[in-house]
């Protein structure tokens, strides 16, 4: 099957996404912009999208491999990819294997604590309200997913988080953090979709613990775009 673009459906932060041929089938494609702090600052990180389009692609490939179910048909290009059709469930989930970022900052302690059991948490996606954390009773009141939908994406995001820290281990990477999002097909099965990306993961240098992700920009620190091609190098091989 030949996936033809057709209309652009909706532009987000770092990706556009377009309407095909095929009514459950979408082409996503990623952008070089970058954005922190809910949009406030921006930016761009040259190569990011062509990187983050195929470092998901791998990821994705790796955990259906493992039996998580995800969103990805096809890459197309360097920067397009082919993803079933789903309605997001608006719930960003964030595993923590190590603290850092808002884990520290929330609760007063130093990041590079790590857990004896990783951490979840489940914020509402909502931009104009800036992504307020909630729990999952918060979730079903709010009828944003169902107790059984948050108990498969409970045990998928586990699963995920125990794939992607041995993956990552393997090639000198720590996996610190992560953010996923779930979506529904048009049959109401639950996938793994958006991306999985140094945009969306804390990735540390095992050895050195050097910070490999998006944390480079957003805290100012230089060699951005060198660290995203590092954790392709390693992940990929180019
Ligand atoms: N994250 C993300 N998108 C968001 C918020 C967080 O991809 O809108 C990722 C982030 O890259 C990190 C993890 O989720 O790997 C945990 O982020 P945290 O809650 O510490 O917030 P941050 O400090 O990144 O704003």
């Amino acid at each position: 099957m030949t996936y033809e673009k057709k209309e652009q459906m909706y532009e987000g932060k770092a990706k556009k996404v377009y309407t095909t041929n095929d009514p459950d089938v979408v082409i996503v494609d990623y952008k070089d912009d970058a954005t922190a702090l809910n949009g406030k600052k921006k930016g761009t990180i040259v190569g990011k999208g062509v990187i983050n389009n195929k470092l998901t692609n791998y990821l994705m490939q790796v955990l259906e491999k493992q039996g998580v179910p995800t969103h990805f048909v096809s890459e197309l290009s360097d920067r397009e990819t082919a993803v079933k059709k789903v309605t997001i469930v608006p719930l960003e989930v964030i595993i923590r294997n190590i603290s850092a970022g808002h884990f520290a900052s929330r609760y007063g302690v130093d990041e590079g604590i790590v857990f004896a059991h990783p951490t979840i948490e489940f914020s509402y996606k909502c931009d104009e309200l800036d992504d307020p954390l909630l729990n999952h009773y918060h979730a079903i009141a709010l009828k944003l997913a169902t107790q059984e939908e948050i108990d498969l994406i409970t045990e998928l995001s586990f699963k995920i988080d125990e794939v992607l820290c041995a993956f990552f281990k393997d090639v000198g990477v720590t996996l610190v953090d992560f953010k996923l999002e779930f979506g529904k097909t048009s049959d109401g099965k639950i996938v793994l979709a958006d991306e999985i990306s140094p945009d969306t993961c804390r990735l540390w240098d095992a050895k050195t613990g050097e910070k490999l992700d998006k944390d480079r920009f957003r805290r100012d620190m230089g060699g951005v775009e060198d660290a995203y091609q590092e954790i392709m190098r390693r992940v990929m091989g180019a």
